[in-house]
């Protein structure tokens, strides 16, 4: 991929403060800006953060799933590639059957900014892999983080099955 096929390429600053690809606007934030917040919502609220994260992460993730528009497997494979792009790590698909969308993240972000932790800490994207893998199964599905980088695994991995 490249040129206009990537996201940064694609970028247009208005000169009044938005950058925006296409109808979708973007926002550079810093790992450690997005963190600090999570370590505050964790702090107030405990284990139910994890969940506010998420559904962060699945907001996001539904908008660029329908910017996408497309068949499921393609659909899969661009924000796969997207995440990469913007940042968010490198992600590899490890299998997406009917029952099963399983997507390991090297890199991520979060995991490096959070630092060592004793669970898995990458609430935002396991969101975002949630609606992907709601379009790519075709129903409701829950997704977890089997291993995270800040727990000490070498690289995140998630995986989606239907609810
Ligand atoms: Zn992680």
């Amino acid at each position: 991929m490249s040129g206009e096929d990537r996201v940064l390429a694609g970028l247009r600053d208005d000169g009044a403060g938005r950058l925006a690809r296409g109808a979708s606007r973007y926002l550079l934030v810093r790992p450690e800006t997005l963190v600090a917040l999570q370590k505050a919502v964790e702090a107030a609220l405990g284990a139910r953060a994890a969940e506010c994260l998420a559904a962060g992460g699945r907001a996001g993730g539904g908008s660029a799933l329908r910017a996408l528009g497309g068949a499921a497997e393609e659909a899969v494979g661009r924000l796969l590639a997207m995440g990469g792009e913007i940042g968010w790590g490198r992600f590899t698909l490890e299998r997406l059957t009917p029952e099963a969308l399983v997507v390991r993240v090297e890199g991520s972000p979060f995991a490096e900014a959070y630092g060592p932790a004793a669970g898995p800490v990458c609430h935002l994207t396991r969101g975002v892999l949630e609606r992907l893998a709601e379009l790519a199964l075709g129903r409701p599905a829950a997704a977890v983080e089997t291993a995270c980088a800040a727990a000490g695994a070498p690289a995140c991995r998630f995986e989606a099955r239907p609810r």
